[in-house]
Protein backbone atom coordinates (compact mmCIF):
# COMPACT_ATOMS: atom_id res chain seq x y z
CA UNK A 1 0.00 0.00 0.00
CA UNK A 2 1.30 3.48 -0.93
CA UNK A 3 -0.10 5.03 2.09
CA UNK A 4 -1.45 9.05 1.30
CA UNK A 5 0.47 10.01 3.94
CA UNK A 6 3.89 9.41 5.29
CA UNK A 7 5.32 11.85 8.55
CA UNK A 8 8.93 13.08 7.52
CA UNK A 9 11.39 11.59 9.85
CA UNK A 10 15.37 13.15 9.12
CA UNK A 11 17.36 11.01 11.77
CA UNK A 12 18.56 13.39 14.28
CA UNK A 13 14.87 13.62 15.91
CA UNK A 14 15.56 11.06 18.53
CA UNK A 15 18.79 12.28 19.72
CA UNK A 16 17.41 16.00 19.60
CA UNK A 17 14.99 14.76 21.76
CA UNK A 18 16.89 13.49 24.06
CA UNK A 19 19.38 16.35 24.39
CA UNK A 20 15.34 18.43 25.24
CA UNK A 21 15.25 15.67 28.05
CA UNK A 22 18.61 16.17 29.37
CA UNK A 23 18.53 20.00 29.75
CA UNK A 24 16.16 19.22 32.09
CA UNK A 25 14.16 21.66 30.51
CA UNK A 26 11.29 20.32 28.53
CA UNK A 27 8.77 22.82 29.27
CA UNK A 28 8.06 25.59 26.85
CA UNK A 29 10.83 28.25 25.64
CA UNK A 30 14.07 25.71 25.68
CA UNK A 31 16.85 25.51 23.94
CA UNK A 32 15.02 23.98 20.93
CA UNK A 33 12.26 26.41 20.84
CA UNK A 34 14.87 28.92 20.83
CA UNK A 35 16.29 27.63 17.84
CA UNK A 36 13.33 27.18 16.29
CA UNK A 37 11.86 30.34 16.63
CA UNK A 38 15.76 31.67 14.87
CA UNK A 39 15.69 29.32 12.26
CA UNK A 40 12.09 30.91 11.81
CA UNK A 41 13.13 34.33 11.75
CA UNK A 42 16.39 33.98 9.77
CA UNK A 43 14.38 31.81 6.74
CA UNK A 44 11.24 34.10 6.39
CA UNK A 45 12.26 37.70 7.65
CA UNK A 46 9.75 37.75 9.96
CA UNK A 47 10.13 40.47 12.58
CA UNK A 48 9.80 37.13 15.50
CA UNK A 49 8.59 33.91 15.43
CA UNK A 50 7.05 31.92 18.13
CA UNK A 51 6.97 28.57 18.27
CA UNK A 52 2.69 27.42 19.32
CA UNK A 53 1.33 24.20 20.06
CA UNK A 54 -0.74 24.17 16.44
CA UNK A 55 -1.41 26.58 13.63
CA UNK A 56 -4.94 26.12 14.80
CA UNK A 57 -3.56 27.90 17.93
CA UNK A 58 -1.51 30.27 16.08
CA UNK A 59 -4.81 31.25 14.53
CA UNK A 60 -6.50 31.80 17.61
CA UNK A 61 -3.39 33.98 19.09
CA UNK A 62 -4.31 36.27 15.98
CA UNK A 63 -7.45 36.71 16.70
CA UNK A 64 -6.95 37.84 20.35
CA UNK A 65 -3.78 40.02 18.79
CA UNK A 66 -6.35 41.48 16.84
CA UNK A 67 -9.15 42.25 19.58
CA UNK A 68 -11.86 40.35 17.72
CA UNK A 69 -14.97 41.59 18.87
CA UNK A 70 -18.65 39.62 18.60
CA UNK A 71 -20.23 40.71 15.94
CA UNK A 72 -17.06 41.46 13.50
CA UNK A 73 -16.53 40.39 10.47
CA UNK A 74 -14.15 38.20 8.82
CA UNK A 75 -13.85 37.51 5.56
CA UNK A 76 -12.07 33.54 4.16
CA UNK A 77 -12.57 30.83 1.35
CA UNK A 78 -15.27 28.72 2.28
CA UNK A 79 -12.88 26.21 1.27
CA UNK A 80 -10.48 25.76 3.53
CA UNK A 81 -9.58 23.64 6.91
CA UNK A 82 -12.21 24.55 9.96
CA UNK A 83 -9.59 26.08 11.95
CA UNK A 84 -9.23 29.37 9.72
CA UNK A 85 -12.84 29.85 10.85
CA UNK A 86 -12.91 28.83 14.58
CA UNK A 87 -10.29 31.01 15.62
CA UNK A 88 -12.47 34.06 14.97
CA UNK A 89 -15.82 32.03 15.66
CA UNK A 90 -14.49 31.47 19.07
CA UNK A 91 -14.36 35.30 19.19
CA UNK A 92 -17.88 35.86 18.60
CA UNK A 93 -16.84 37.16 14.40
CA UNK A 94 -19.39 36.54 11.82
CA UNK A 95 -17.63 34.99 9.25
CA UNK A 96 -18.33 35.80 5.11
CA UNK A 97 -17.30 33.40 2.94
CA UNK A 98 -15.83 34.58 -0.83
CA UNK A 99 -16.00 32.69 -3.56
CA UNK A 100 -12.37 30.90 -4.91
CA UNK A 101 -10.15 31.19 -7.95
CA UNK A 102 -10.84 27.77 -10.13
CA UNK A 103 -7.32 28.27 -11.06
CA UNK A 104 -4.96 27.89 -7.50
CA UNK A 105 -8.14 26.89 -5.38
CA UNK A 106 -7.26 30.05 -3.49
CA UNK A 107 -9.60 33.05 -2.52
CA UNK A 108 -10.63 35.27 -5.19
CA UNK A 109 -8.96 38.38 -4.60
CA UNK A 110 -11.33 40.27 -7.11
CA UNK A 111 -14.04 39.26 -4.74
CA UNK A 112 -13.11 40.30 -1.97
CA UNK A 113 -13.65 44.07 -2.20
CA UNK A 114 -17.56 43.89 -2.28
CA UNK A 115 -17.87 41.77 0.84
CA UNK A 116 -16.50 44.44 2.77
CA UNK A 117 -18.95 46.72 5.59
CA UNK A 118 -18.05 48.51 8.28
CA UNK A 119 -17.87 45.62 10.29
CA UNK A 120 -15.48 44.07 9.02
CA UNK A 121 -12.23 43.44 10.78
CA UNK A 122 -9.94 40.93 8.96
CA UNK A 123 -9.56 39.50 5.94
CA UNK A 124 -7.76 35.54 6.27
CA UNK A 125 -6.07 34.02 2.74
CA UNK A 126 -4.81 30.70 2.82
CA UNK A 127 -2.53 29.69 0.59
CA UNK A 128 -3.88 26.64 -0.68
CA UNK A 129 -0.93 23.97 -1.82
CA UNK A 130 1.53 26.14 -0.39
CA UNK A 131 0.78 28.39 -3.42
CA UNK A 132 0.52 32.19 -2.41
CA UNK A 133 -2.76 34.28 -2.71
CA UNK A 134 -2.13 37.70 -4.68
CA UNK A 135 -1.17 39.31 -1.74
CA UNK A 136 -0.26 42.47 -2.93
CA UNK A 137 -3.68 43.08 -4.01
CA UNK A 138 -5.18 41.57 -0.72
CA UNK A 139 -2.34 43.71 1.03
CA UNK A 140 -3.47 46.64 -0.33
CA UNK A 141 -7.35 46.18 -0.43
CA UNK A 142 -6.82 46.42 3.62
CA UNK A 143 -4.50 49.18 3.96
CA UNK A 144 -7.12 51.08 1.84
CA UNK A 145 -9.77 49.76 4.07
CA UNK A 146 -7.84 49.76 7.33
CA UNK A 147 -8.00 45.90 7.64
CA UNK A 148 -6.19 43.67 9.30
CA UNK A 149 -4.61 40.28 7.15
CA UNK A 150 -3.86 36.41 9.14
CA UNK A 151 -2.13 34.44 6.69
CA UNK A 152 -3.24 31.27 6.71
CA UNK A 153 0.08 29.82 5.95
CA UNK A 154 -0.12 26.26 7.45
CA UNK A 155 0.73 25.18 4.10
CA UNK A 156 3.02 27.34 3.10
CA UNK A 157 6.52 26.97 5.30
CA UNK A 158 9.48 27.37 2.33
CA UNK A 159 7.08 28.79 0.00
CA UNK A 160 7.08 32.41 -1.51
CA UNK A 161 5.34 34.79 -3.64
CA UNK A 162 7.32 37.59 -5.11
CA UNK A 163 10.63 37.01 -3.34
CA UNK A 164 8.87 37.04 0.36
CA UNK A 165 7.99 34.20 2.55
CA UNK A 166 4.44 33.12 2.63
CA UNK A 167 3.22 34.75 6.16
CA UNK A 168 5.34 37.13 6.17
CA UNK A 169 3.23 39.51 4.34
CA UNK A 170 0.07 40.07 6.52
CA UNK A 171 -0.09 41.34 10.34
CA UNK A 172 0.54 37.90 11.42
CA UNK A 173 1.45 34.69 9.65
CA UNK A 174 0.07 31.28 10.92
CA UNK A 175 2.41 28.06 9.94
CA UNK A 176 1.82 24.35 10.81
CA UNK A 177 3.52 21.57 12.35
CA UNK A 178 0.96 19.11 12.03
CA UNK A 179 2.09 15.85 11.03
CA UNK A 180 0.72 15.69 7.60
CA UNK A 181 2.58 19.15 7.01
CA UNK A 182 5.81 19.26 5.11
CA UNK A 183 7.95 20.00 8.71
CA UNK A 184 6.30 18.28 11.77
CA UNK A 185 6.37 18.30 15.34
CA UNK A 186 3.50 16.16 15.93
CA UNK A 187 0.90 18.77 16.86
CA UNK A 188 2.58 22.47 16.73
CA UNK A 189 2.68 25.39 14.76
CA UNK A 190 4.29 28.97 14.73
CA UNK A 191 3.14 32.25 14.63
CA UNK A 192 4.72 35.35 12.27
CA UNK A 193 4.54 38.65 13.67
CA UNK A 194 5.11 41.11 11.68
CA UNK A 195 4.64 44.30 13.33
CA UNK A 196 7.17 45.25 16.05
CA UNK A 197 3.97 46.69 17.81
CA UNK A 198 2.34 43.38 18.01
CA UNK A 199 5.73 41.47 19.31
CA UNK A 200 5.64 42.43 23.11
CA UNK A 201 1.58 41.37 23.14
CA UNK A 202 2.30 38.38 21.40
CA UNK A 203 4.43 36.56 23.87
CA UNK A 204 2.22 37.73 26.85
CA UNK A 205 -0.80 36.50 25.29
CA UNK A 206 1.09 32.94 24.44
CA UNK A 207 2.32 33.11 28.52
CA UNK A 208 -1.01 33.24 29.87
CA UNK A 209 -1.40 36.84 29.87
CA UNK A 210 1.96 37.44 31.43
CA UNK A 211 5.11 39.10 31.28
CA UNK A 212 6.83 35.98 31.61
CA UNK A 213 8.66 36.33 28.60
CA UNK A 214 10.64 39.61 29.56
CA UNK A 215 11.06 38.33 32.90
CA UNK A 216 12.91 35.25 31.48
CA UNK A 217 15.17 37.84 29.74
CA UNK A 218 15.94 39.58 33.12
CA UNK A 219 14.07 42.60 31.82
CA UNK A 220 12.37 42.78 34.97
CA UNK A 221 12.06 41.43 38.65
CA UNK A 222 9.11 39.15 38.45
CA UNK A 223 6.37 38.58 36.48
CA UNK A 224 2.70 39.15 36.75
CA UNK A 225 -0.51 38.95 34.63
CA UNK A 226 -0.74 42.06 32.68
CA UNK A 227 -3.62 40.84 29.77
CA UNK A 228 -6.10 38.18 29.34
CA UNK A 229 -4.19 34.96 27.45
CA UNK A 230 -3.78 31.28 27.39
CA UNK A 231 -1.46 28.63 27.00
CA UNK A 232 -0.01 28.47 23.17
CA UNK A 233 3.65 27.13 24.34
CA UNK A 234 4.91 23.83 23.47
CA UNK A 235 7.15 21.38 25.02
CA UNK A 236 10.71 21.84 24.13
CA UNK A 237 10.82 18.06 23.27
CA UNK A 238 8.28 18.84 20.52
CA UNK A 239 10.16 21.32 19.28
CA UNK A 240 13.50 19.45 19.01
CA UNK A 241 11.63 17.37 16.55
CA UNK A 242 11.22 19.62 14.75
CA UNK A 243 14.52 21.36 14.87
CA UNK A 244 15.85 18.32 13.39
CA UNK A 245 13.43 18.72 10.12
CA UNK A 246 13.96 22.09 9.98
CA UNK A 247 17.92 21.60 9.54
CA UNK A 248 17.22 19.52 6.64
CA UNK A 249 14.27 21.74 4.93
CA UNK A 250 15.97 22.25 1.42
CA UNK A 251 16.27 18.60 1.02
CA UNK A 252 13.45 17.54 2.32
CA UNK A 253 11.86 20.21 0.12
CA UNK A 254 13.85 19.57 -3.08
CA UNK A 255 12.46 15.89 -2.35
CA UNK A 256 9.10 16.60 -2.55
CA UNK A 257 9.34 19.06 -5.60
CA UNK A 258 10.76 16.37 -7.19
CA UNK A 259 8.03 14.03 -6.68
CA UNK A 260 5.63 16.69 -7.44
CA UNK A 261 7.53 17.56 -10.94
CA UNK A 262 6.84 13.63 -11.64
CA UNK A 263 3.51 13.65 -10.99
CA UNK A 264 3.19 17.00 -13.23
CA UNK A 265 4.90 15.79 -16.40
CA UNK A 266 3.69 12.06 -15.81
CA UNK A 267 -0.21 13.44 -16.10
CA UNK A 268 0.29 16.25 -18.23
CA UNK A 269 -0.91 14.47 -21.14
CA UNK A 270 -4.17 13.60 -19.30
CA UNK A 271 -4.73 17.71 -18.82
CA UNK A 272 -3.82 17.76 -22.50
CA UNK A 273 -6.45 15.58 -23.59
CA UNK A 274 -9.19 17.53 -21.27
CA UNK A 275 -9.51 14.70 -19.01
CA UNK A 276 -7.64 15.92 -15.64
CA UNK A 277 -7.03 19.28 -14.61
CA UNK A 278 -3.36 19.98 -12.90
CA UNK A 279 -2.31 21.86 -10.46
CA UNK A 280 -1.32 26.02 -11.63
CA UNK A 281 1.20 27.80 -10.13
CA UNK A 282 1.62 31.17 -11.19
CA UNK A 283 4.65 32.83 -12.56
CA UNK A 284 5.49 35.11 -9.04
CA UNK A 285 4.82 32.36 -6.75
CA UNK A 286 7.48 29.75 -5.54
CA UNK A 287 5.57 26.52 -4.20
CA UNK A 288 6.69 24.17 -1.56
CA UNK A 289 4.76 21.04 -3.30
CA UNK A 290 2.41 20.62 -0.22
CA UNK A 291 0.54 18.29 -1.92
CA UNK A 292 -0.14 17.43 -5.61
CA UNK A 293 -3.86 17.26 -6.58
CA UNK A 294 -5.55 16.92 -9.73
CA UNK A 295 -9.15 17.67 -10.67
CA UNK A 296 -11.17 15.00 -12.36
CA UNK A 297 -14.66 16.22 -14.30
CA UNK A 298 -17.60 15.69 -11.40
CA UNK A 299 -18.21 14.52 -8.15
CA UNK A 300 -19.18 11.16 -9.66
CA UNK A 301 -16.07 10.45 -11.71
CA UNK A 302 -13.61 11.79 -8.37
CA UNK A 303 -15.59 8.68 -6.22
CA UNK A 304 -14.75 5.76 -8.81
CA UNK A 305 -11.06 7.45 -9.20
CA UNK A 306 -10.47 7.29 -5.55
CA UNK A 307 -11.94 3.96 -4.88
CA UNK A 308 -10.15 2.66 -8.19
CA UNK A 309 -6.69 3.89 -6.75
CA UNK A 310 -7.73 1.93 -2.91
CA UNK A 311 -8.00 -1.05 -5.01
CA UNK A 312 -4.71 -0.31 -6.65
CA UNK A 313 -2.95 0.26 -3.22
CA UNK A 314 -2.94 3.80 -3.61
CA UNK A 315 -4.16 5.91 -0.69
CA UNK A 316 -5.64 8.91 -2.66
CA UNK A 317 -7.78 11.22 -0.50
CA UNK A 318 -10.50 14.72 -1.20
CA UNK A 319 -10.39 17.84 0.27
CA UNK A 320 -12.47 20.27 2.17
CA UNK A 321 -16.32 19.94 2.49
CA UNK A 322 -16.48 23.81 1.96
CA UNK A 323 -17.18 25.78 5.51
CA UNK A 324 -20.32 27.55 4.08
CA UNK A 325 -22.15 23.78 3.74
CA UNK A 326 -21.08 22.40 6.91
CA UNK A 327 -23.66 22.69 9.53
CA UNK A 328 -21.18 25.17 11.87
CA UNK A 329 -20.57 26.93 9.04
CA UNK A 330 -24.11 27.95 8.26
CA UNK A 331 -24.62 29.10 12.11
CA UNK A 332 -21.55 31.02 12.05
CA UNK A 333 -21.12 32.35 8.57
CA UNK A 334 -22.86 33.42 5.27
CA UNK A 335 -21.52 33.27 1.39
CA UNK A 336 -21.02 36.56 0.37
CA UNK A 337 -21.62 36.72 -3.78
CA UNK A 338 -22.58 33.66 -5.67
CA UNK A 339 -21.11 30.44 -4.96
CA UNK A 340 -19.49 29.52 -8.76
CA UNK A 341 -16.50 27.44 -8.09
CA UNK A 342 -16.27 26.56 -4.07
CA UNK A 343 -18.55 23.69 -4.60
CA UNK A 344 -18.29 22.41 -8.01
CA UNK A 345 -14.25 22.71 -8.12
CA UNK A 346 -13.85 21.09 -4.65
CA UNK A 347 -15.78 18.19 -5.78
CA UNK A 348 -13.63 17.43 -8.25
CA UNK A 349 -9.94 17.39 -6.54
CA UNK A 350 -8.48 14.56 -5.55
CA UNK A 351 -4.89 14.42 -3.44
CA UNK A 352 -2.44 12.41 -4.44
CA UNK A 353 0.42 10.58 -1.83
CA UNK A 354 2.59 13.18 -1.15
CA UNK A 355 5.52 12.52 1.42
CA UNK A 356 8.93 13.38 1.63
CA UNK A 357 10.71 10.08 0.90
CA UNK A 358 8.43 9.13 -1.93
CA UNK A 359 9.72 6.85 -4.43
CA UNK A 360 10.07 7.51 -8.33
CA UNK A 361 8.94 3.74 -8.15
CA UNK A 362 5.68 4.83 -6.30
CA UNK A 363 5.20 7.55 -8.08
CA UNK A 364 5.87 5.99 -11.55
CA UNK A 365 3.13 3.59 -10.57
CA UNK A 366 0.38 6.27 -9.38
CA UNK A 367 0.82 7.81 -12.90
CA UNK A 368 0.44 4.87 -14.62
CA UNK A 369 -2.90 3.78 -12.23
CA UNK A 370 -4.69 7.18 -12.86
CA UNK A 371 -3.97 7.21 -16.66
CA UNK A 372 -5.06 3.18 -16.89
CA UNK A 373 -8.15 5.03 -14.86
CA UNK A 374 -8.89 7.45 -17.87
CA UNK A 375 -8.25 4.21 -20.77
C1 LIG B 1 -3.39 22.00 8.70
C2 LIG B 1 -4.15 23.28 8.55
C3 LIG B 1 -4.57 24.03 9.66
C4 LIG B 1 -4.47 23.52 11.07
O1 LIG B 1 -3.19 23.23 11.49
P1 LIG B 1 -2.97 22.55 12.94
O2 LIG B 1 -1.50 22.77 13.17
O3 LIG B 1 -3.34 21.12 12.81
O4 LIG B 1 -3.80 23.28 13.91
C5 LIG B 1 -5.17 25.24 9.44
N1 LIG B 1 -5.37 25.71 8.20
C6 LIG B 1 -4.99 25.03 7.11
C7 LIG B 1 -5.23 25.61 5.75
C8 LIG B 1 -4.38 23.77 7.25
O5 LIG B 1 -4.02 23.09 6.15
Amino acid sequence: MIPFNKPPFTGKETEYIKKAIENNKICGDGEFTKKCNKWLEDKTGAKKALLTTSCTHSLEMAALLLNIQPGDEIIMPSFTFVSTADAFVLRGAKIVFVDIRPDTMNIDETLIEQAITEKTKAIVPVHYAGVSCEMDVITDIARRHNLAVVEDAAQGVMAEYKGRALGTMGNFGCYSFHETKNYSMGEGGALLINNADDIENAEIIREKGTDRSRFLRGQIDKYTWVNYGSSYLPSDMNAAFLLAQLEQADKINDDRLASWQRYYDGLSDLQKQGKVVLPFVPEECKHNAHMFYIKTGNLDERTRLIAYLKENDIGAVFHYVPLHSAPAGKKYGVFCGEDKYTTSESDKLVRLPMYYGLTKDDTDYIIEKVIAFYK
